[in-house]
């Protein structure tokens, strides 16, 4: 990874950031492209670049002229809701962002991606844990785009000599250990977060869902830690460089954790109660969902180094009692 060039679109961004640190401490040279419409320019690492991930133009003379060896792409809309109401707005960025970005690379001659896709291209599992070769039926707009761009890819793998690999993320949590980075998304939508600020005192928590045909009547989900899923792009992109085709990888850590189960690690790790409210089923919310993560232990030597929730949660903890970043009412 010395010296070696990555572009990382969309790297002020939850994910994105937490993969641009992980690989400028593994020897790279990062250079963010980022229109800073939902990241932080304090997240950044490296240079950065604003840019749209439509304008296909400005992508290629920004890779022309860094001399890039590969690019991560995380840059999407990722509301599930949103993308029910507006689908067009994530067909636009997400589908024919991705195809912006693909000609700019071949016009430039970089011929190697780490792409951020979903567990959502899933849909409602049939049989779990979830494998790569499971069916595709994304129940949302957001989880067809993210199916839509993996067809992409695989056209780009086999026919304009591409090195591509996706990894399709369950739920991404937690934040840099040491306390650098961490998740701010505005709206905040996700449990781990919004569990945390309600034991901050700052809201309620609503539990959508207490019917759900599991031990305590909460949805399952497979929380696999922000650091963990940089350190898998890092592994992706070492076995593209070193002659790899690349392909569609689950990262998850194969456990999963009810909503009850997240809420009493939040109270655990915190010392705080979490004020809860029920609330309905989420359209779309699968009851359980969770990941069989063989093929990237076996393929790339992948292994979860937080696989613990709580650990998960202590360090979102630690970010949101001393975020650099986002806009928070006021420390816990
Ligand atoms: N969830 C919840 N209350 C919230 C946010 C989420 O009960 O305020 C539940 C949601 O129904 C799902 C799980 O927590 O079962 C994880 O949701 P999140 O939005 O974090 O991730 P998703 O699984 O939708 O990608």
């Amino acid at each position: 990874m010395q010296g070696r060039r990555v572009l990382v679109v969309g790297g002020a961004g939850y994910i994105g950031s937490h993969c641009a640190l992980l690989l400028q401490e593994a020897g790279a040279e990062i250079t963010v492209y980022d229109d800073l419409s939902t990241g932080y320019a304090e997240a950044v690492t490296g240079r950065l670049v604003r840019g749209d991930v439509r304008d296909r133009a400005r992508l290629e003379t920004v890779l022309q002229e860094g001399r890039f060896d590969a690019v991560m792409h995380f840059a999407a809309r990722l509301l599930v809701g949103e993308s029910v109401a507006h689908p067009l707005a994530y067909f636009d960025t997400n589908v024919a962002g991705t195809c912006a970005l693909l000609s700019a690379m071949a016009a430039a001659d970089v011929r190697t991606l780490v792409f951020s896709s979903s567990c959502a291209i899933y849909g409602e599992p049939r049989t779990l844990p979830l494998d790569e070769a499971h069916p595709f039926a994304p129940v949302s707009p957001y989880g067809l785009t993210k199916l839509m761009v993996e067809q992409v890819l695989d056209a780009c793998r086999e026919r304009e000599g591409f090195r591509i690999a996706s990894l399709r993320y369950f739920n991404a949590a937690g934040a840099h250990p040491g306390g650098r980075l961490g998740e701010a998304h505005d709206p905040e939508t996700h449990l781990v977060p919004l569990a945390l600020e309600a034991a901050a005192g700052w809201r309620r928590i609503r539990l959508f869902g207490r019917d759900y045909p599991t031990p305590d009547g909460t949805c399952i989900r497979d929380y696999v830690h922000v650091w963990d899923l940089a350190e898998a792009h890092r592994l992706a992109l070492e076995a593209l460089w070193a002659g790899q085709a690349g392909r569609a990888w689950n990262v998850g850590t194969g456990t999963g954790s009810s909503v009850l189960e997240v809420i009493a690690a939040v109270e655990r790790v915190t010392g705080r109660s979490v004020q809860r409210d029920d609330a309905p089923r989420r359209p779309g919310d699968p009851p359980a969902l969770y990941a069989k993560a063989d093929a990237i232990r076996q393929d790339l030597g992948w292994i979860p180094r937080h696989p613990d929730l709580e650990v998960t949660v202590e360090h979102a903890w630690r970010w949101l009692q001393a975020p650099r970043y986002g806009r928070y009412p006021r420390r816990p």
